[in-house]
């Protein structure tokens, strides 16, 4: 199978492709990705930044993240898609909105972040292991595309964990 993913937004003023494998997918159910979904969650995919090739302009909403990097999110001006988004203190990963691939059905959601403001209704796998926040050790793993690390459970923490480490 082909390593490539591709994909844009709506009106397909903005189009991406990468030339590589996703480091982590998952549903994030944070406030900032209900708010830009517009239901319970966002579905995200990361991939390594060099591997990933842009055309069209979005326009980029910044925000501070809990821990204290920036957010940006990326969507188009004409058509409103949420494409993407980056954060400062991961600079090499890229994160794009499952629901703007080419092939959505590629989504293979690995966990769900954020759950201590998910939602009833928002009714997610049981199955995917669960963070309240986004751990530091998830946030490490993002950028070391550790996954297997944190799915056998020797990293990841679970829900109400009270520890909050800033590690990577
Ligand atoms: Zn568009
Ligand atoms: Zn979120």
């Amino acid at each position: 199978m082909s390593s490539k993913y591709a994909g844009g937004c709506n009106c397909g003023a903005i189009r991406y492709e990468i030339d590589a494998e996703p480091l982590m997918a998952g549903y994030c159910q944070c406030r900032d990705c209900q708010h830009q979904s517009g239901t319970g969650h966002g579905s995200h995919i990361g991939f390594p930044r060099p591997a990933v090739k842009l055309q069209g302009k979005a326009t980029h909403w910044e925000k501070a993240a809990d821990s204290g990097n920036i957010a940006t999110r990326a969507f188009c001006p004409t058509c409103g898609s949420p494409v993407y988004s980056t954060n400062s203190g991961m600079p090499d990963f890229f994160v794009v909105e499952a629901g703007s691939l080419d092939e959505p059905a590629r989504f293979a959601p690995q966990m769900v972040v954020y759950t201590s403001s998910g939602l009833a209704w928002d009714h997610l796998d049981p199955a995917l292991p669960r963070f309240n926040k986004m751990p530091a050790d998830v946030r490490w793993a993002y950028f070391h595309g550790r996954r297997q690390h944190v799915l056998r459970g020797e990293s990841g923490r679970p829900d109400n964990s009270p520890r909050c480490r800033n590690r990577g």
